[in-house]
């Protein structure tokens, strides 16, 4: 997602108390940045952060990082925080981010996050840009460097060229998949708490499949 640039996205970013500054600074303290000590799920790509704020209301008991590359899009998720706000909804186990997630080992000390959600990943469709996709084997190492041992990656798209990508990944980069379907809406067992991602909703009520993957590190 690409929205153009919207004048003063940058200042109202610089000065929310929603999004954390110089991230890395927190690198191995993030505990701290949330008022309670609990685990750390991160949304890759967080887009206008629809999942992510039905997550925090949903799990309290988790605390979440959503990182987003391009401020004009982090702007829309911060206003509608604003407005979840104005409803009353504090949502304090929620913070953002606008960083490329190629600094992920940066920020992130090593067993820092016990998940990691990719939700409809750009997809790159050229192979000389394979690298950037966000389940790319090259991301998949730097996911390797925050996770914890038993963390996961979760990853949903209804691309289904960058799904099988992404499952050829998860094989070569040595790691577990633990579970995985092409037709997620109708998978009982892995739809239970689902909950909808902006994009989803879009491809879905278009007729699209979607799939998603559970992966761990090590095989
Ligand atoms: N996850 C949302 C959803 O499912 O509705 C948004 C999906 S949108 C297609 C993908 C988002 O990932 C875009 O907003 C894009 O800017 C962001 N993104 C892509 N590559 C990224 C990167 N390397 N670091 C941070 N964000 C990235």
């Amino acid at each position: 997602m690409r929205l153009r640039n919207i004048p003063g996205a940058k200042d109202a970013i610089t000065g929310s108390n929603y999004v954390v500054q110089e991230p890395a600074s927190h690198k191995g303290k993030w505990t701290q940045v949330f008022p309670k000590d609990q685990p750390l799920h991160i949304e890759v790509g967080m887009g206008k952060g629809r999942f992510l704020m039905d997550m925090a209301k949903l799990h309290p008991e988790i605390n979440y990082v959503g990182i987003e590359m391009y401020d004009s899009v982090l702007l829309r998720a911060l206003q509608k925080r604003e407005r979840l706000e104005e409803e009353g909804e504090k949502l304090t186990n929620l913070m953002f981010m606008c960083i490329d997630a190629r600094l992920l080992p940066e920020i992130f000390e090593k067993g820092e996050v016990q998940k990691i959600y990719l939700n409809f990943s750009d997809p790159w469709p050229k192979a000389r840009h394979a690298k950037r996709r966000l389940t790319s084997r090259e991301f998949l190492a730097r996911y390797e460097q925050i996770l914890a041992d038993d963390g996961v990656v979760e990853f949903k798209t209804d691309n289904k060229g960058l799904f099988e990508f992404s499952l050829e990944e998860v094989e070569a980069a040595g790691w577990k998949l633990l579970a995985h379907t092409f037709d997620l809406h109708n998978q009982a067992e892995m739809m239970e708490g689902n909950v909808m991602t902006e994009y989803e909703e879009k491809f879905s009520s278009m007729g699209n499949p979607i799939c998603k993957l559970i992966a761990k590190q090590g095989a």
